[in-house]
């Protein structure tokens, strides 16, 4: 008996019950299609922490996609055993354990790491000495994020240690500006995005120089990948959250001329208190919806603020603050355009990833209803 079902394929909207996260067929097809003829011609490789699971990876390989991307190992072995052959974790991998799980996975996919530093080489190489299956090694660099990442003279470096080394094989560049992703503005993108593709041309020229060659050079995100692909350096594009459109993707003010992807993830919330006129309390909290990228939006209610979220509820004010005037729009609430018990919203997730990680499957509507459950098998998968 537990846990029950939310639906069964073939119910109305009406009958799933909530929090339960959704997906838009319909914009989502339409999200793949729109990322396949902007990509150009990009090697496009999603990034699969996003939606962790593995239907929606096929159907990114359906539309064009080389392979996917992971952040970590034990997700790229969910994927892997669904049956997706060729995965670039884009992580450094670190402890005896799991290193001999990549010699594994290499066994059976095309498999992908990054390095930055001249210790996780020897391990690499260590456990991946006598194998038949090489490990594609990517030499992360700092473009401009403060996370992870070489300088451009350590890259060399380490792109010759790689080198050096039978069972890995030096595959690229890895250049992603996790920090240009949400910069508001679109000149701020846009600089971000120069100043790493700068970078990498400079740690590819430098590798080149010293007789290897750079196959690959990959990143990019949602926010700023058409800047990559135009920039005449990078040739693989990571997007993840284009398929879904989060609302912190949503407050990003649009580059002139790029046509934006649609809001295809929701978390389903039903009405579950009405304590005051201008109050309504659903039952999505942040366990059904992160909140690390600011609340929810309330999707087509601009009437409607999301604006506290503990465990297992939410608080949605009626009518302020929304370009309206706030004693009209209570007046609406209490003369019967307000919210009852049992409404059920939909709720536009703040951030896109750690959202999808709070559920075990993704209820997949059309023309309002139910037309597949797909299990986000990856879902937890932080080895
Ligand atoms: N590539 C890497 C290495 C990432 O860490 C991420 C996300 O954080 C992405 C690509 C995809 O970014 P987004 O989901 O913002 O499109
Ligand atoms: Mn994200």
């Amino acid at each position: 008996m537990l846990p029950w079902k939310a639906c069964t394929v073939g119910d109305s909207m009406e009958q799933i019950d909530t929090p339960s996260l959704i997906l838009d067929l319909d914009a989502f097809e339409r999200n793949l299609s729109h990322m396949t003829r902007l990509r150009g011609q990009m090697r496009l490789r999603p990034h699969a922490k996003s939606h962790k699971c593995p239907e929606i990876a096929r159907a990114q390989i359906a539309h064009g996609a080389v392979g996917i991307c992971c952040q970590k190992l034990s997700e790229a072995a969910v994927f892997a055993s669904a049956g997706i052959t060729d995965i670039l974790v884009t992580n450094q991998l670190v402890g005896e354990r799991k290193l001999r799980h990549v010699r594994e996975l290499a066994q059976t996919i095309r498999l992908g790491v990054l390095v930055d530093h001249a210790e996780q080489i020897r391990s690499l190489g260590h456990v991946m000495a006598g194998s038949h299956h090489e490990l594609d090694v990517y030499v992360e660099i700092d473009v401009g994020a403060g996370r992870c990442g070489t300088t451009v003279e350590q890259s060399v470096v380490l792109a010759r240690k790689i080198h050096a080394l039978d069972g890995i094989r030096f595959a690229g560049v890895h250049a992603y500006h996790g920090g240009a992703q949400h910069l508001r503005k679109p000149y701020e993108r846009a600089a971000a995005i120069r100043f790493a593709a700068a970078r990498a041309s400079q740690a590819r020229d430098a590798i080149e120089s010293v007789g290897m060659t750079v196959p690959i050079i990959t990143g990019a995100g949602t926010g700023t990948f058409w800047h990559e692909r135009d920039s005449g350096v990078y040739n693989e594009l990571q997007p993840g959250s284009y398929i879904f459109m989060d609302r912190d993707y949503a407050d990003n003010e649009p580059d002139a001329g790029e046509a934006r992807f649609e809001h295809a993830l929701f978390v389903l919330a039903t009405v579950q208190s009405r304590p005051a006129p201008d109050v309504a309390v659903i039952d999505a909290g942040l366990k059904a919806s992160s909140v690390d990228s600011g609340m929810p939006a309330v999707y087509k209610r601009t009437d409607l603020k999301y604006v506290k979220a503990s465990d297992e509820h939410g608080v949605i004010k009626i009518g302020s603050q929304h370009g309206l005037s706030s004693s009209a729009k209570i007046s609406d609430a209490t003369t019967g355009h307000g919210l009852q018990l049992g409404d059920k919203l939909m709720l536009i997730p703040g951030h896109c990833d750690p959202t999808v990680n709070l559920y075990d499957e993704i209820i997949c509507v059309r023309g309002g209803k139910v037309e597949a459950i797909w299990p986000i098998s990856a879902r937890g998968a932080s080895l």
